[in-house]
């Protein structure tokens, strides 16, 4: 049955017909989506990656034909020969784009066969996603996956145009290199010919980036894959890809711009829509005061108001405590939500104590005055202050927290965006992008008892704070800057340390003595010491990227084969024990035999 492609060249694809090919005939290849027998005549919906065209199989066109049409089968391979027809009025199926026109085939060669398929080729299915994944090759047939992954090539594309245009050069990097901290565990990969040596896959090309500019490359670029050895929380891959770039003689601004203007090729490109720079700017600690997270989404207000000051004095123990101490009591105001439920409020209750909250103190403001199991403790005045400071009108909820600051603004930062997820207060079609600057340059971490660099150790401080290196490092604020879409991080980078005493006493806060820089960046303070021009760069987060843009909710859905949630491929089965003869070339042996989970 399986027959060659002998004579018959394609001369159209599938979506590409319209009412202009009427008459004409055309070669077709592709997928048999669906066959339907109507008595006498039979239709075979084709499709191809452009979409699918209706193909009619008459006995009076060509007898022969017709009657092997019928042993065609779902996702059978198809060349078809025919000619393209206007469809009868009562026919038309507006839904589709080929729908005012059919083909009629005189021809048809049955190129492959197919198994029946674990579910149907088609956009909308219900099947897990762990039968998609296993059979992903079927599952990236689906037009609006194949969609998803249009969309990334053109995002790529029109990167590559706009970076080129503007002077940077696509230079690759290694893979098979040294770890570069980001923070995240490295994957290693032994070395045959030096035994007993691994080669770290690299977390991204930070390093690397950073000696193109010494080696005066002045503007450089790749779209590039970045491993990082993580628990697969939330919506996290092992590998992903970076559009990463670095620019010499740069301040923040000169970064800044030329990523704005990035974003206004893309989304003219990808969406047709305008964005203007400049986008607005938040400070970190601005971001964190109002919207109580450095990833704010601010399509919609509700912003952390301080009432400690209001609070400080009141009958509720615990608001005067925390102000006390010297915590922080702060609000917000979910304008018009009173229709909460006893219910929804219990389960919001529950929802912030994953993030360390006590408890949720909430008001509804009434008409007839404030519903709280916390009324009582408050005087008119307070309620009065209260009132103005959260603007609070009847139909109103307040929802206050306190603790200490990092904990009130986890909590009310996290509320938020739940409050506008649950009630709606988000559109999903609006993009609103900001800058977060001025970054905390350390974090302390309590599970090291050390200072550990919030963006990356190459990292360069504000030149005014640079005298808090040693006095109060906990204070300084890096040159950082991340770009936030819809609560998002997008993208995110720094200007660098150029001069290598500053950067020595950065790896001396973080507790990296010489020697131990010397062991692992001996190369990069080595290159700094030759004359190494200021610089900065940034990297977007391509897949979160081009998710947002395909109005996407999960990264699996943009990379062509994703990892499950436990890092592994259900299509290959990777990954799988390495046998005895490789290890022993490696010069490794296994101690314990890692469980395979189910
Ligand atoms: N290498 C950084 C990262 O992967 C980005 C940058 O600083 O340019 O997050």
């Amino acid at each position: 049955m399986i027959e060659t492609m002998a004579e018959l060249s394609r001369t159209h694809y599938c979506g590409d017909l319209t009412e202009t090919h009427v008459g004409q005939e055309v070669v077709l290849m592709g997928w048999a989506q669906r066959r339907r027998d109507h008595g006498g005549l039979v239709f075979i919906d084709l499709r191809d990656r452009t979409g699918v065209i209706q193909t009619v199989f008459n006995p009076q066109e060509d007898p022969e034909t017709h009657e092997r049409s019928h042993a065609v089968r779902n996702e059978f391979v198809l060349a078809v020969k025919g000619r393209v027809r206007p469809r009868p009025d009562d026919m038309v199926n507006e839904k589709l784009a080929t729908g005012r026109i059919e083909v009629f085939i005189n021809h048809l060669r049955v190129l492959n066969t197919s198994e029946t398929p674990p579910f149907m080729v088609e956009d909308e299915i219900d099947v897990s996603e762990p039968v998609r994944l296993k059979y992903r090759f079927l599952d990236l047939r689906r037009p609006e996956v194949q969609r998803n992954f249009i969309l990334r090539h053109q995002a790529s594309q029109t990167t590559r145009r706009f970076l080129s245009e503007e002077g940077f050069l696509e230079i690759e990097t290694p893979f098979l290199t040294k770890a570069t901290p980001e923070g995240a565990r490295d994957f290693l990969v032994p070395s045959r010919l030096n035994p007993g040596e691994f080669f770290a896959l690299p977390q991204s090309p930070q390093l690397f980036k950073q000696l193109l500019m010494v080696a005066g490359f002045d503007r450089y670029f790749q779209i590039v894959r970045c491993f990082r050895d993580e628990d697969f929380r939330a919506d996290r891959q092992d590998e992903f890809t970076q559009i990463d770039y670095e620019m010499s003689f740069v301040r923040e601004d000169d970064v800044i711009d030329v990523t704005e203007r990035l974003m206004g090729w893309l989304y003219a490109d990808l969406l047709g829509r305008q964005v203007k720079p400049p986008f607005p700017r938040l400070t970190y600690a601005q971001a964190v005061d109002q919207y109580g997270l450095d990833k704010p989404d601010i399509r919609f207000d509700m912003k952390l108001k301080d009432v400690t000051a209001v609070v400080s004095g009141s009958g509720f123990k615990l608001f005067a405590q925390v102000a006390a101490e010297g915590g922080l009591v702060k609000a917000i105001n979910a304008k018009g939500q009173s229709g909460l439920s006893r219910k929804d409020l219990d389960d919001l209750t529950a929802f912030v104590k994953v993030y360390g909250a006590k408890g949720l103190a909430w008001v509804k403001v009434n008409p007839d005055g404030w519903q709280s199991p916390i009324a009582k403790f408050f005087t008119d005045g307070e309620k009065a202050a209260l009132a103005e400071t959260l603007d609070a009108k009847p139909g109103d909820v307040l929802f206050f927290s306190a603790d200490q600051p990092a904990v009130v603004h986890e909590v009310l930062g996290q509320l938020r965006v739940k409050l506008a997820q649950d009630l709606g207060l988000t559109d999903p079609a609006e993009h609103a992008l900001v800058w977060v600057t001025e970054f905390p340059m350390f974090e302390y971490s309590l599970e090291e008892k050390r200072y550990q660099a919030m963006h990356h150790p190459f990292t360069a401080p504000l030149e005014s704070d640079l005298d808090l290196l040693e006095t109060a490092p906990e204070k300084m604020r890096a040159r950082a800057y991340d770009l936030v879409l819809n609560g998002h991080e997008i993208g995110g980078g720094s200007i660098r340390n150029h001069r290598p005493d500053i950067q020595e006493r950065i790896f001396a806060a973080l507790g990296i003595g010489p020697e131990e820089a010397q062991e692992k960046f001996g190369f990069l303070m080595e290159a700094l010491s030759y004359g190494a021009p200021p610089h900065g760069g940034l990297a977007f987060g391509f897949d979160r990227l081009v998710m947002l843009f395909a109005g996407r909710s999960s990264i699996r859905d943009v990379i062509a084969f994703p990892k499950t949630q436990k890092g592994t491929c259900l299509m290959t089965g990777a990954p799988t024990p390495a046998g005895r003869r490789q290890l022993l070339e490696l010069g490794l042996r296994v101690e314990t035999k890692a469980k395979k989970e189910a």
